[in-house]
């Protein structure tokens, strides 16, 4: 390998991912925008053209921002790389760290060096995004100092759970030999496995305050639904969610014994019985189909042939000098092919967006299908209505950005395939 050609391939990516994102945006703005003052004749008699309007600039406001942020996090990542940031970083942290302290704590302590700095180079768009922009469509409800905490106790759970499994992965690259890939893709899937019991007990309860669905009415419909549909889950709680922002969901997580549907608080409020029955129906319509299972295994393909390839890329040299960094001769350069893997990865990794959000999206149709089997279509449709109106989801995206980007399908096509039903 040439550390011209992966220097010249990835600098081709970088410029070719940015300039298809900008465009894509760019579309999403104008399309939003010319369809502003019209409502689409499909919901010209329940939506308004007030609200209608307001999706339209909220969107816009966002995808604006979001120029913004494609446009940095490309120019961060090249600084990163090509234009040497981790690499002068790597000799300070080495230097200072490594001959006191050992190959391990160095490798350590530059992971977090660069996780720490890119928060911070965040940081900024961040608090725009909450207290400018969420703020300026009423939809934040963060305090600064909830904000505050939210970071601080985020950064310290992020190290308590990330440096015990960051210790363990750079230990088996050094001493589990040349399958060691093998070994540090065995620890990642258990860790995931681990956290999908960890977070919703231990995790979440940090962030938000979780309490047993006390409605009694709501709660034996909620339940009938469940014993129709097989699922047993370990309870129903209502979340906090007002406390953040007054965007409405519902979801289950965790899976065998630690299983529970959440509701928010803000969605409670707003529906029906029957529409919440309809919208927790689309959720077990996701449990039934095996949608969550099916992508953690998808994601656990995608590190495993990561981590396949990293062990490959990690023996040559090209790849470092190639993407702006030298590798040390007197210590260990684990730390740094993680790094430049997660930082390199998604460039690349982009090219699989608009399969991910084509299978995401006919997910979301198939657990529609199984919440008019087990519920009312009619309350689904009600639902999602308020929903898409509540969240200021446009109702005129842009078809190329749909494909790429969107994870549901746009308001227009899911009523539409419900009301075929
Ligand atoms: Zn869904």
């Amino acid at each position: 390998m040439n550390s011209l050609v992966v220097m010249s391939v990835f600098a081709a990516a970088v410029v070719l991912r940015l300039v298809l994102r900008l465009w894509l945006i760019g579309r999403q703005i104008r399309h939003v925008a010319r369809h502003r003052d019209a409502v689409p004749a499909d919901f010209a008699g329940t939506v308004s053209l007030e609200a209608h309007r307001k999706a339209a600039d909220y969107t816009i406001a966002r995808q604006r921002l979001e120029l913004l942020t494609t446009a940095w996090g490309s120019a961060v990542l090249l600084g990163w790389t090509l234009l040497g940031g981790l690499d002068a970083l790597n000799v300070l942290v080495r230097d200072a760290v490594q001959p006191r302290w050992g190959d391990l704590a160095y490798q350590i302590a530059l992971v977090m060096a660069v996780s720490v700095i890119g928060s911070l180079i965040d940081l900024p768009f961040d608090l725009w995004r909450t207290f400018r922009l969420e703020q300026r469509f009423g939809f934040n409800r963060m305090t600064p100092g909830l904000w505050l905490k939210d970071a601080l106790v985020g950064a310290l759970v992020g190290a308590v759970v990330g440096v015990p499994l960051l210790a363990l992965v750079l230990w088996l690259m050094a001493a589990a030999g040349p399958l060691w890939w093998l070994w540090a893709f065995a620890a990642l899937a258990g860790f995931t496995l681990l956290m999908q019991v960890v977070y919703p007990t231990v995790i979440a309860p940090m962030f938000n305050k979780f309490q047993p669905l006390a409605d009694e009415a709501l709660k034996g419909r909620v339940e009938a639904l469940m014993q129709r549909c097989g699922f047993r889950a370990q309870g129903l709680f209502v979340m906090d969610g007002s406390r953040r922002s007054a965007h409405a969901n519902a979801y289950f997580t965790g899976f065998g014994a630690s299983k529970r549907v959440v509701f928010f608080d803000t969605l409670l409020s707003r529906l029906t019985p029957g529409e919440v029955e309809a919208v927790l129906a689309h959720e077990l319509g996701h449990f039934h189909h095996r949608h969550v299972p099916k992508r953690i295994l998808t994601l656990m393909g995608v590190w495993l042939a990561s981590l396949a390839l990293l062990g490959w890329l990690m023996a040559q040299p090209a790849f470092y000098v190639g993407l702006g960094v030298q590798p040390s001769l007197m210590a260990p350069n684990h730390a740094l092919a993680l790094l430049l893997l997660m930082l390199a990865g998604p460039v690349f990794g982009f090219l699989l967006a608009p399969l991910t959000a084509a299978v995401s999206r006919r997910h979301e149709f198939e657990a529609d299908a199984y919440a008019c089997r087990q519920a009312s279509g009619a309350d689904l449709r009600a639902a999602l209505l308020k929903l898409f109106q509540d969240n200021a989801s446009t109702l005129t995206p842009d078809p190329a950005y749909v494909r790429f980007h969107y994870s549901h399908p746009p308001a227009s096509e899911r009523l539409a395939a419900l009301a075929g039903r």
